[in-house]
């Protein structure tokens, strides 16, 4: 009987150790794995953020091409014919002209893009009229794409549309949004720029229209953080580098304002701006939000 218990004990102590063998078993597999998991998510992340930077990089010295090419061409033809008329003269100049602005635009936004990355970006906030301020950037713009046959045709509320805005600032996220227009407008021409007051007096808004590509509604949050790029754009070869729009958003939240898109694919796209307006009295006052 005593011996019985005893082979019974060791049994019982065999299948005890057994079950400690076992679940440290169970351990180091859930360790493992766990391990694998998050050296295969590190591994994917570092892979997309390179991924991400060659298409950057990649995308920035296209956009240095296209005028650069434009520039060369122009400046030969210049040099190369000495009879020209005036007329074609001052032609390929303008043409030299508008690849020079052109590049120095982009030069430009890459800067400020650098310095709001770097939480460097100084705004200069004064109170102004945006809708004098749309009508410049809208009358720039026209002439730069008049000859892509586009339209830019600005609806201004009759009432004070004055903002506490960093001019500057303003008026290149103006620019980013005309000129994504332009560019995802696939057959249409037209596009609309629209500033009036909302929520009884409260808000400013800038809306810009277009009737182009549209946008996926998977997709209408991302497009806001830098790089993202819609999959319309990648498809269709459409040259860009993914930082407009969060240029916009960055230079839009700094002045206390939100931006927000109504889009759906094949319909266009509208992306309206939203700012603090003036109240009466406040015009010699500081920032809404300082
Ligand atoms: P980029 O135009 O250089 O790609 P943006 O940050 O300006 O970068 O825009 C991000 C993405 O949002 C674009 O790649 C495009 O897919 C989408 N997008 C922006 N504006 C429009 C628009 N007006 N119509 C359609 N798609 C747009």
């Amino acid at each position: 009987m005593v011996a019985g218990a005893g082979a019974a004990e060791e049994l019982g102590d065999l299948a005890a150790r057994r079950r400690i063998l076992l679940a440290g078993f169970a351990a180091v597999l859930i360790l493992i794995a766990a391990g694998s998991y998050f050296i295969w998510r590190s591994v994917n992340r570092e892979l997309a953020v390179a991924r991400l930077q060659s298409d950057f990089v990649s995308a920035v010295s296209h956009e240095f091409r296209t005028p650069l090419t434009s520039l060369r061409q122009f400046t030969e033809l210049l040099l190369d014919e000495d009879d020209l008329p005036l007329e074609k003269r001052q032609s390929y100049y303008r043409a030299q002209v508008r690849a020079t602005d052109r590049l120095h635009r982009f030069v430009e936004s890459l800067l400020d893009f650098g310095r709001m990355e770097a939480v460097r970006r100084p705004y200069r906030f004064r109170w102004l009229d945006a809708g004098a301020l749309a009508k410049d950037v809208a009358e720039e713009f026209g002439r730069e794409v008049k000859g892509h046959g586009f339209s830019v045709d600005c609806i201004m509320d009759s009432a004070d549309c004055s903002v506490n805005a960093d001019p500057e600032a303003l008026s290149r996220a103006l620019w980013n949004l005309l000129d994504n227009a332009a560019k995802y407008s696939g057959d249409s021409r037209k596009i609309e720029l629209a500033v009036n007051r909302a929520r009884a007096g409260s808000q400013v808004c800038i809306t810009v229209r277009d009737y182009g590509l549209g946008i996926l509604v998977s997709e209408q949050k991302q497009i806001f953080q830098k790089f993202i790029r819609g999959a319309a754009a990648k498809s269709r070869g459409i040259k860009g580098t993914g930082i407009g729009l969060a240029m916009v958003r960055h230079i839009v939240e700094a002045h206390g304002g939100n931006i927000n898109v109504s889009s759906a694919p094949g319909a266009g796209s509208t992306f309206t701006i939203v700012l603090p307006a003036q109240r009466q009295g406040t015009e010699n006052g500081t920032h809404p939000d300082r």
